[in-house]
């Protein structure tokens, strides 16, 4: 049943979050599909120009508004939606401040086309400067269409601060994204001059939305979560822990269906993978939480971004529980595929034993000699800080006697992380996957090296589906990417076709590598060296496929790593500069137990 809006009372409108909620094109493109949603639209239909900064269009069948309710819709604290401050804590509305449709017509022109179902004819609304200027009748569909046109016309001062089209357009996609987890069964397109970005058909199915937003090869990746704790209901899906991201870009999470930010729900997101990833790397997450509606206030900030909880332990707790029982359902299963990337068959943690056998291999072949520990002081000038692990770890040896990891006696594992060897002169830890991190590392650019910037086609073209923001990085960057060894188009909608690959990184999984490579290329750009991001990448395939902490070797493994170990250059620190081994000195050891 559509309501009427009525402008608030002062006491009322005293009460409501004040401030400005337009910043940018895409704090327009929410407050509107927010609109539409609110008005009961199955269909919405965006159009941008120039990364929304020239135009943008929202068009909905939603209810629509008769004449009167549009032109009181421009007012501020105008509303249809709260009547009194309580209602504020039972409503399932995103709008209730009656605040977005002035905002947005006081920075932009402004034309609104509505019609109601039981209205014959529908009424056009011109604005300029928060002012009406014309209304008129005119035919139109049931529904609402609303065109916001030079966004900050009048304040050129505000205008300076948007970023570039593609920017601003990324900013909108996101917020059209985070709407459309929510809203399944509502069909959402985005389309632009070019092309149409984004068309997500209306489905009573989750799942099936993050597959066509996400792209498949993440959501084969997803492990879902369901659980019920006291009155707290958190569901939704999160990525194994292997699937990682450098960002917190690929987590969404929902507090009554509102998409929200709260430090304290990213913590507890992080909690459960904290021991199964690296650090700094971010899982991809979409969550819903749904409490009593008195228990969240959603009246705390004008764009709605933040809430209070009344009791925010409860409910970290609640998103801990739900997260750490599904991640551990995955681990405990015997099928350890679910715990590692679908479609990864060449990096599962279970084939580890056929690849350090492989490694050897190519290891004997390659670099023939084996390294010693007092061989790395010859010419080893990194210059960041490792030579003071190594002189550390090469007091002892001054003997002039080679050691090598492989003369060590392997004791035990320690934490499922460290491996113990007990040494001539002491007990040395390592870290396995810093150490196997930097075999493959340095495999890869001894390989470089000799390869140089070689490509391999590939036999069969791969497609793969990205998400629309990660295509726009792809789309900017083809000419880089060129250079750098790999080909590759846009194929149709948000899929590339990857037609060659680096020679050197021709065995690594592309489902892996595409988004790797997306990351280091967003974040380096186009102005660094290519040798550099091309050591970027190398560095997240090596960390990606290197085996994890909390996974049992066996002694074979263990010696296997070791001979790795001793046919590389630089084995004291992983690619990412932390120690692969620390060593405890007999001398250190007898005096911590004050014996000198
Ligand atoms: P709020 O959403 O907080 O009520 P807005 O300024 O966003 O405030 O909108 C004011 C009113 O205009 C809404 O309460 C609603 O009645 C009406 N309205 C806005 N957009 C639409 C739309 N797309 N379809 C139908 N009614 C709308
Ligand atoms: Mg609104």
């Amino acid at each position: 049943m559509r309501r009427p809006i009525v402008v608030m009372d002062e006491e009322l409108s005293g009460k409501i979050a004040a401030g400005e909620v337009v910043e940018r094109p895409a704090s327009i493109v929410k407050e509107l599909i927010e609109n539409s949603l609110d008005a009961g639209a199955t269909d919405i239909l965006i159009e941008l120009e120039n990364g929304g900064k020239h135009s943008i269009r929202v068009n909905d069948n939603g209810e629509g508004m008769e004449r009167e309710d549009a032109i009181l819709a421009f007012e501020r604290y105008a509303t249809s939606k709260i009547r009194t401050f309580d209602d504020m804590y039972t409503i399932h509305s995103f709008g209730f401040r009656g605040e977005a449709l002035p905002s947005i017509a006081s920075i932009a022109k402004c034309e609104i086309l509505t019609r109601t179902r039981e209205s014959p004819s529908g009424t056009r609304i011109l604005l300029e400067r928060g002012v009406i200027t014309e209304v008129i009748e005119a035919g139109c569909p049931v529904g609402t269409s609303l065109h916001v046109r030079d966004i900050f016309y009048s304040t050129p001062a505000r205008k300076k601060f948007l970023k570039k089209d593609s920017t601003e357009q990324a900013h909108c996609i996101d917020a059209i994204v985070r709407l459309a987890f929510a809203h399944p069964h509502v069909r959402m397109r985005l389309v632009t001059p070019k092309r149409e970005v984004l068309d997500v058909p209306g489905t009573d199915n989750l799942n099936e939305r993050i597959s066509i937003i996400l792209g498949e090869d993440l959501t084969k990746n997803f492990i879902p979560v369901e659980k019920h704790d006291g009155n707290i209901r958190i569901e939704g899906f999160v990525s194994k822990p292997v699937f990682t991201r450098s960002n917190t870009k690929g987590i969404f999470y929902y507090v009554n269906g509102r998409f929200i930010r709260d430090s304290l729900l990213n913590n507890a997101i992080m909690t459960p993978y904290r021991r199964v990833i690296e650090a700094r790397r971010y899982p991809s997450a979409v969550i819903f939480i749904t409490v009593p509606p008195e228990d969240v206030d959603v009246n705390v900030h004008p764009t709605k971004m933040e809430v209070r909880f009344s009791n925010p332990w409860s409910i970290h707790s609640a998103v801990v529980k739900a997260l750490t029982s599904s991640l551990a359902d995955v681990a405990l299963s015997s099928d350890m595929s679910h715990f590692y990337p679908s479609g990864t068959v060449k990096t599962l943690l279970p084939e580890y034993r056929q690849r350090v056998r492989e490694s050897l291999k190519r290891y004997t072949v390659m670099s023939g000699s084996k390294t010693s520990f007092s061989g790395h002081q010859h010419g080893v000038h990194r210059g960041d800080g490792t030579e003071q692990i190594q002189d550390y770890f090469m007091q002892d040896t001054s003997s002039g006697q080679a050691v090598t990891f492989s003369s060590l006696r392997y004791l035990d594992q320690i934490a499922g992380t460290y491996l113990l060897f007990s040494a001539p002169d002491g007990a040395i830890l390592v870290d396995q996957h810093a150490a196997h991190e930097r075999v493959l590392f340095e495999q890869m650019k001894s390989t470089c090296r000799e390869k140089g910037g070689e490509k391999q086609t590939l036999l069969i073209p791969e497609v793969i589906s990205l998400t629309p923001a990660d295509y726009i990085v792809v789309k900017d960057h083809c000419a880089f990417l060129n250079d750098i060894g790999f080909e590759i188009e846009g194929y149709s909608g948000n899929t590339v076709i990857v037609r060659s690959v680096p020679t050197i990184l021709s065995d690594v999984d592309l489902k892996l590598l595409i988004p790797a490579i997306i990351e280091e290329v967003e974040k380096t750009g186009r102005s660094t060296g290519i040798q550099e991001v091309r050591d970027k990448i190398l560095t997240r395939v090596a960390c990606q496929c290197a085996v994890k902490a909390h996974h049992k070797l066996t002694r074979v493994e263990v010696e296997g790593l070791c001979r790795d170990l001793d046919a590389i250059p630089f084995a004291s620190t992983c690619p990412h500069g932390r120690p692969i081994f620390i060593k405890f000195d007999t001398r250190d050891l007898e005096k911590m137990f004050r014996r000198k």
